[in-house]
């Protein structure tokens, strides 16, 4: 059947330096719509974009006599509230066997990393969707099914695939990726590590994070420039009904979005940029070819659309969440992120279950 993508936009609240040099806010929100106004014609109508959701994570904040802002976040969207419209729903597909996939796009510093993996208490969508598939299988245990559950992740820097769960050095020329009629396209000796409990999701999840290309003190350095892309296989073994059924769960976190445009960064920035600009292009072409209905869909031309390729073009039910920064200094930025957004509602997958017999 076919599903179109579903596309959520969230805008993150003010960070303190924004708050410090009283940053304008050029989003507002109601209902599905989000709202964009232009901070150089601020009497203007704003451009309106409907999604399916519109989550409003921006405190609202109000100005107190002494001069101070005091956040006043009523209508907050919470990491729960995510959870459950995005990552419940990718749960019960995953059970019937679908594979599913949601995926985060927008400049580095929009909320991007922090709606799919979390910071610490604030867990993203990985951390729930793991704590809760393992929720549901405890209270579906039953001797006639076996379940398991394995952990990827690896990340796409300068179009080179890392297995971030690996002890082996990497080859320098990266992973190889390979196409087949069953998997599609695949990243072959890629780890898969079983994983029995949330525990364990969140052990490897750190592991993984520990293992990225550039040191923890510059994460978000390097975040930003590297796509990270977490997958949670789950197959159920019916035994009396003979029958398994087996899906894929993939979360990624795309690299900054503005660094598509970054043409004048020099030495290893430049090859960075470059990289970036090639996969974020790619993917904005296979987008935009998708949406024209085109017979020649260009997957290939770079490794974070092939390995998209299921959740964009073929066998998965897949969600993208924009992210955005309520800060007027942004506005090119959100207006590019709300365009993308836009053009991708109209994409449609076709998700078909996962299953086979068995003996
Ligand atoms: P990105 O991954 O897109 O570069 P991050 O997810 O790291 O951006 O977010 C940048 C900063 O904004 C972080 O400090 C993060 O904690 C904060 N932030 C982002 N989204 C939210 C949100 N919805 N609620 C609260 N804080 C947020
Ligand atoms: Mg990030």
């Amino acid at each position: 059947m076919a599903n179109n993508v579903l596309v959520a936009v969230r805008v993150r609240p003010f960070s303190k330096r924004e708050i410090d040099k009283r940053a304008q806010l050029i989003i507002n929100m109601q209902g599905k719509m989000t709202l964009l106004f232009n901070p150089k014609d601020p009497k203007a109508d704003p451009r309106k974009f409907t999604f399916d959701h519109s989550y409003w994570s921006h405190d609202e904040y109000k100005e107190t006599s002494s001069g101070y802002l005091e956040p006043t976040g009523s209508k907050y969207t919470d990491q729960l509230k995510l959870y459950k419209d995005l990552g419940q729903g990718m749960l019960t597909n995953a059970w019937e066997g679908y594979n599913c996939s949601i995926f985060a796009y927008g400049q580095t510093g929009s909320g991007k990393s922090y709606s799919i993996m979390g910071y610490g208490a604030n867990k993203g969508l990985v951390p729930q969707v793991g704590e809760n598939l393992f929720k549901e299988i405890s209270a579906k245990q039953n001797k006639d099914i076996e379940y398991q559950v394995t952990f990827s992740m690896l990340e796409i820097y300068n179009e080179k695939v890392k297995d971030l769960l690996s002890k082996k050095k990497a080859p320098s020329t990266g992973l190889q990726i390979r196409q087949s009629p069953q998997k599609g396209f695949y990243v072959v000796d890629l780890s898969e590590v079983p994983v029995g409990s949330f525990e364990d999701v969140k052990a490897r999840m750190g592991e993984g994070n520990r293992n990225r290309t550039i040191g923890q003190t510059k994460m978000n350095e390097t975040s930003s420039r590297a796509h990270t892309i977490v997958c949670l296989n789950f197959k159920q073994n019916r035994i009396r009904e003979k029958v398994t059924k087996f899906c894929s769960i993939n979360l990624v976190d795309l690299a900054g979005s503005e660094n598509q445009r970054q043409t004048q960064a020099e030495g290893q920035r430049f090859t960075e940029a470059k990289y970036i600009n090639l996969s974020l292009s790619t993917l904005g072409r296979v987008i935009e070819d998708l949406v024209k209905k085109k017979k020649y869909i260009p997957f290939s031309d770079s490794v974070l659309t092939r390995l998209l390729k299921n959740a964009l073009g073929g066998n998965s039910k897949t969600t993208m969440i924009a992210a955005i920064s309520p800060d007027a200094e942004n506005y090119d930025q959100t207006l590019s992120t709300l365009r993308y957004a836009d053009r991708a509602k109209s994409i449609k997958t076709s998700a078909k279950v996962n299953e086979s017999e068995t003996s």
